[in-house]
Order: C-alpha cells, then structure tokens, then sequence
C-alpha cells in the first residue's frame, strides 16, 4: 500500500509512539522524543483487475477521527465507509460485495457507485431535445434505467487534491458523445471529501458540447446496524417532502405530485420504515415497498437537510443535505439473496437502503418536472451530503 498523503506523525516530547500504521518506530532519531498519530490522509492500493484487464485501485479517505470511506476507481463506488456506533466504535455501515467479480460483472444492485449520465428511469429509453428523437439503452423492462450501462460501469481517473483541508478525491469521467445514446460529449467531475466531522461531501459536475439531460447521484446502501445480516425495515426514516411521485406498473412517474399527507409515504416526522412498509397500498404493490421519488417542501436549490436515518440500537444517526429538488427512496426491495455479504451470508431484501438525491425520474418526457438539460456553457453543479453522528 502506497501512503499518499500521511505526513502527519507529530514529534511530541516525552510520550509513546502510537498509530501510524505505515511506519516503523525509529529508535535512534530524536530518541527524547516520541511521535503521535494524528489519524487522516488518503492511502491508495490496487483493487484488481476488471475482465477486459483494466487495473483498478481503491483510494481510502480517513479523516481524524478515524472514520474511513474506501473508494474504487471502477464506478467511483463506495466499496466501504465506517460510522461510530454509541460507544464509539467505527464499523461499516454500507452495503458492497464480498466478491470483487460481482461488482466488475455488472454490480446488479448499482453497491455504492455514481451513477449517471442519467439516474433513475427514463419512460422507453426514449426523449426529444429541440424537436429531435433519442434513443438510449434500455435496461430495466421496457425503460431504460440508471443510463444504461452508466457511468457506475465505467473506469474513472482518480486524483487527490492536494492541499485541501480534509481528505478529497476527485474523479473524473468523459461520457463520448452517443455513449448509450446520449447526446454530447459529458465531462464529469465527481468529488468526495470527508470532513473532521463524519460527513461525506459528495459534489458533482458536469459540461457538455452538445444539449443533453444528466441526473447524476450516488447509490450506496446504508444499514446503519454495521450488521448486514439484518434488514434494515427497524431503521427510523425521515423525509422532509410533502409530496412523492406516484409510479405506473413499470416505475415511471405518472406526472402526478401527490400529497404524502395520510399515505405510508409520509416520512415528515420519522418513522421506522417497516411500520407501513407491508401496508396495502397500491404505489407500495408496484414498487415491491418503497421506491419513489420524494420532492421536498423547500423546493429551494439552497444546500439543507432533507433527510435522516436513526438506528436506535446501535446510535447511529444520518442526516442527508441536498440542493437537490428531490430523492428517491429505494428499500432494496430487489436485493435477491444471492450475493455475499462483506459480513457472511447473503444479503437479503431490505439489507440496505437507498437515499438517491436527484431530479425527478422521466423528466426529459415530463415538461412539468424541473428541467435535467444540460446546454453548452453551463456548468452543472451539486452538492449532496451524508453526515453521521450518534443520537
Ligand atoms: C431504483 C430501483 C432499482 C435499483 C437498482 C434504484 O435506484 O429506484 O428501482 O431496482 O436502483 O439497484
């Protein structure tokens, strides 16, 4: 393992060395004085190889508290990222495959991993930009999902940036113009910086050379327990939206924004998931449970909380920030029992769960939906944020 960034073993007089895994104990250099970790710092290893033969390498982000996020430069996919329980003990609270091979033979679940060019569903795989059809890879029954095969299946140029106060990846991916159908050549840019207090910044952008549609976000599961053999149906969800988007029998919205007032879908005040997740409700039959789009109240492109998750039995507590307009909440209804988990067994349905922060699904066929266009000279630019904490 190369350390990239460590430089921060802190000569003190007069204590023991402790921490800083990488190096050895000098025992002749300043023998009066004793070095202390100060954790932090991005360390890269190789990962392993996909089967085409591109070597791919993981970048791990720690921060000083000893929280870690490892990251890989296949999909830009969160393969791990530690929480501390109440009693301040760091354990993994994502979702990723034990076998490496599962996430470089299509990641069936989209573990961890950015996805674009355009998250969600689009109706057909089909839209019009100025008058002129497109075509793009259908994936999911009849719509194409997540872009085909997005960008969480494409291989990212990893960069550390230098400097900056906390640990900061930046990655970067250049969509072709025509790639899975889109239009324009996409340069995107997607960065990960984990700050001294728990948080993952997530801060995404994108410019094109021709007009096209993009709704990038980030598909991790989370399961706050740190234990992946069970559900996460006991976690207590939050959402600050007062409408969702109801969904036909294939998952595209139906164009309705309908009042979550007095449906399972109310999340305003927290609830554990699993209290209506059975209920008999037409949008939870079609979604196999919940796996809607939920449009905030503050309807503002200001950075605020929009939502959180509490595991009441371990502590942890996560709060989601967005300028997003809207997220899709996705209860790993689809999850099959038939990968292993990081942590034994297979992960089942409902083992994790999503907090996909984005535009509306569809919206290149939704006029009234807010626009996902991306013309030449803008710049597309969003921030999301995970922030753990124990309550
Ligand atoms: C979608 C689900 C889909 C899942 C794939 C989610 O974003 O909403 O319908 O099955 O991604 O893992």
């Amino acid at each position: 393992m190369k350390t990239l960034n460590m430089g921060f073993c802190l000569l003190l007089t007069g204590a023991l060395l402790v921490g800083c895994k990488e190096e050895k104990k000098e025992e002749t250099a300043m023998p009066e004085q004793t070095e202390v970790a100060k954790k932090g710092g991005i360390t890269k290893a190789e990962y392993g190889t996909t089967p085409e033969g591109v070597k791919i390498e993981q970048y791990t982000l720690e921060n000083a508290k000893g929280m870690k996020v490892d990251v890989i430069t296949y999909g830009g996919i969160i393969t791990s990222l530690t929480a501390p329980n109440k009693d301040g003990k760091y354990e993994d609270v994502v979702l990723g495959y034990k076998n490496k091979e599962d996430y470089f033979n299509g990641n069936p679940y989209f573990f961890g991993a950015v996805i674009g060019r355009y998250g969600n569903r689009i109706a057909k795989g089909k839209f019009n930009l100025d008058g002129k059809p497109y075509q793009v890879t259908v994936n999911d029954g009849p719509n194409s999902l997540h872009g085909g095969k997005g960008f969480d299946k494409r291989v990212w140029t990893a960069e550390e940036v230098a400097g900056a106060a906390t640990p900061t990846l930046k990655l970067s991916y250049t969509a072709k113009d025509g790639e899975e159908g889109y239009p324009g050549t996409l340069k995107t840019v997607v960065t990960y910086v984990l700050t001294d207090d728990n948080a993952l910044e997530i801060t995404y952008e994108a410019e094109t050379d021709k007009k096209t549609v993009v709704n990038l976000t980030q598909h991790s599961y989370f399961n706050l327990s740190g234990d992946f053999s069970k559900l996460i149906t006991d976690h207590e969800l939050e959402i600050k939206a007062d409408k969702f988007l109801p969904v036909d029998a294939t998952l595209i919205p139906t164009g309705e924004l309908k009042a979550v007032d007095g449906t399972p879908f109310d999340f305003t005040t927290a609830k554990e998931i699993g209290k209506d997740i059975n209920a008999t409700d037409d949008q939870l039959k079609k979604g196999g449970g919940f796996d809607h789009c939920w449009v905030f109240t503050d309807s503002s492109n200001k950075l605020k909380e929009v939502a959180s998750v509490y595991h009441k039995a371990s502590g942890r507590y996560m709060e989601v920030y967005t300028d997003q307009p809207a997220v899709q909440f996705y209860s790993g209804n689809f999850i099959d029992g038939t990968k292993a988990s990081k942590t034994g067994g297979n992960y089942e349905k409902r083992s994790g769960l999503c907090l996909e922060t984005q535009h509306y699904p569809d919206a290149p066929n939704q006029p009234k939906f807010p626009s996902t266009t991306l013309s030449p000279g803008e710049k597309y630019t969003t921030k999301t944020t995970y922030k753990f904490s124990v309550k």
